[in-house]
């Protein structure tokens, strides 16, 4: 597998690379994106192929179910530096479709790790269970992941308002939030907040 990574690797300098050679040099200068992109680690999501970014626009920052937790110092990092040294202008939150994060809210893991980092996103599927019905139909039960995926993209957005660095920003009007989500079905991206 790794030495498909680096053929493929090969094809990419001899076709991209060599093709926006002027973009590419002008980025291994320095970099100045407009995004902070926070999203899922989901392998089917590329996050530069499904917006059409050219390399140099987001700073990303991925991890399982596209959380922004308030007590981690690796996302806090990235805020920090996304904030106060590139200056980014917006920030964003992109769920998606059929989420194993979400899905896995409803399991009972034995797991050492994960159940703890689902911990925050746990508050979204109790949002979400307390306006519905219990799901019966398979139909209804999809909708409820729907649901439960887009109330932890608004969930995430509160989490990340709690960061002062984040309401300093925004108070100074230095940044916008947005809330997305990714249709793996349709390869569709919305905006939902
Ligand atoms: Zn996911």
């Amino acid at each position: 597998m790794i030495d498909q990574l680096l053929s493929g690797n090969v094809k990419f300098r001899e076709t991209t690379f060599k093709q926006n050679h002027e973009r590419y040099s002008e980025l291994a200068k320095g970099q100045k994106p407009s995004v902070l992109w926070i999203g899922c680690s989901d392998s089917r999501i590329q996050t530069g192929h499904i917006t059409n970014a050219a390399p140099g626009v987001l700073f990303i920052q991925r991890n399982i179910g596209n959380v922004a937790p308030v007590y981690d110092w690796n996302f806090a990092t990235v805020l920090e530096y996304a904030l106060k040294h590139l200056k980014v202008q917006h920030i964003v939150i992109c769920g998606h479709s059929d989420c194993g994060a979400i899905k896995a809210l409803d399991k009972d893991l034995d797991d050492h790790y994960i159940p703890l980092w689902l911990n925050n996103a746990t508050e979204a599927k109790q949002r979400v269970d307390a306006k519905i019905k219990k799901p019966v139909t398979p139909a209804e039960a999809k909708e409820r992941s729907t649901m439960i995926e887009q109330e932890n993209v608004r969930l995430q957005i509160e989490h990340l308002k709690k960061y002062p660095l984040v309401k300093t920003a925004l108070a100074k009007k230095e940044i916008t939030v947005h809330g997305l989500y990714y249709d793996l079905e349709t390869g569709a991206l919305s905006k939902i907040v």
